[in-house]
């Protein structure tokens, strides 16, 4: 299971960011923007799942400067942070977070050029999708289905339907933990399946904002609605959960709901925590869940999944713990 790290560090920034040609700017003397910051939130209000306990410290970041006012007040005092989008891929520990959860609502929006598309990395995935399609330009169709923020997607490489987020990219700008800005161009990105450079590197703060470049088709919003149609037939839409647990296991393998579903797991419960009837690669929260309930399900299923395929799911998503 992935589970947070970079964004934690303070200092040590990698080279190879460092002697980027695109390097930008020194966000100086901005704490005049630093957002409210309260305690005790319960990140189960920031998940789609609605798990996860209280917050230490919380605030929202509605521009760049309050990001950068935050982030220079978490290092200044060495509190440990965590930038989320919609929350719709992470499980927050029972326990919340011990250092500061910054809710990212960077939602700037702008049409560059025909196809190209500038976006916060707080605005939300699934519009830029629709907006993009009914624009009549391919290759975010799938991200209308995708409850979740542009800079979530470009963290995990968000994907369905045969197209990803990377493959549509054409550069990052990112903030350091240091408050340095700097603008990534793809081709100096390695992307995979549902993984990206952003998930491992030391040094970085958060993603600010992504720009995209798409292809014109006359199909466009045709796929959008068979797409978005697959989803409302195969997945429990209307429940609370964090989309599919299980990365599925590769080239020459079913798909991990499929495992899961033949070794018989669907419905299957512990406490609020269920294996979804409809797709079996979704756990869904049937009320009053917690994240143990989910951890201890996940497990379960991965042992009956080894037992009888002898494959090791492995997670998707990515659980917070309470402390780094
Ligand atoms: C019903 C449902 C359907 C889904 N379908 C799909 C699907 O088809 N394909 C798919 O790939 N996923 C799917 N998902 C999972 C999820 O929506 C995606 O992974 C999404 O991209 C996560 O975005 P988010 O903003 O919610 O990220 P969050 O859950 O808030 O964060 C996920 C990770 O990204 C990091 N992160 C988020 N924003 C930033 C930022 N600005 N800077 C640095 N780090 C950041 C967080 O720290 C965290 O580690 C689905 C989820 C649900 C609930």
């Amino acid at each position: 299971m992935l589970s947070w790290s970079w964004r934690c560090t303070v200092g040590g920034v990698p080279s190879w960011l460092e002697t980027s040609s695109a390097t930008v700017q020194q966000l100086e003397g901005l704490d005049a923007h630093l957002p409210v910051i309260s305690r005790g939130k319960t990140l189960g209000e920031v998940s789609t799942w609605g798990i996860g306990g209280p917050a230490k410290l919380f605030c929202e970041v509605h521009c760049e400067l309050q990001l950068a006012s935050v982030l220079r007040y978490c290092r200044k005092r060495s509190i440990p942070f965590l930038v989320v989008g919609r929350g719709s891929n992470c499980l927050f520990d029972d326990r919340g977070f011990d250092g500061c959860v910054i809710l990212n609502r960077l939602c700037s929006f702008e049409r560059l050029a025909p196809g190209v598309y500038h976006a916060g990395s707080g605005y939300p995935f699934n519009a830029l999708g629709i907006q993009s399609t009914n624009d009549g330009f391919s290759g975010l169709e799938f991200a209308s289905g995708i409850p979740g923020t542009v800079g979530g997607a470009v963290f995990m490489n968000a994907s369905a339907d045969g197209q990803e987020t990377a493959n549509v990219l054409k550069s990052v700008e990112v903030v350091t933990v240091n408050g340095q800005k700097y603008e990534l161009p793809r081709d100096k990105l390695t992307y995979g399946y549902r993984s990206s450079p952003f998930q491992t590197i030391q040094g970085l703060a958060a993603i600010c904002s992504a720009t995209f470049v798409l292809t014109g088709c006359a199909t466009a919003k045709e796929n959008l609605r068979k797409y978005l149609k697959r989803r409302k037939e195969t997945q429990p839409i209307g429940e609370r959960s964090a989309g599919c647990v299980f990365r599925n296991p590769g080239f020459g393998c079913q798909s991990a709901g499929f495992l899961i579903d033949k070794a018989g797991l669907k419905g299957l419960s512990i406490g609020g925590a269920k294996v979804s009837e409809l797709h079996a690669n979704f756990i869904i929260n049937d009320g009053n869940s917690r994240a143990s309930d989910v951890i201890k399900l996940l497990s379960i299923v991965k042992e009956r999944v080894k037992s009888k395929y002898g494959i090791t799911l492995e997670e998707e998503i990515i659980y917070v713990p309470f402390k780094q």
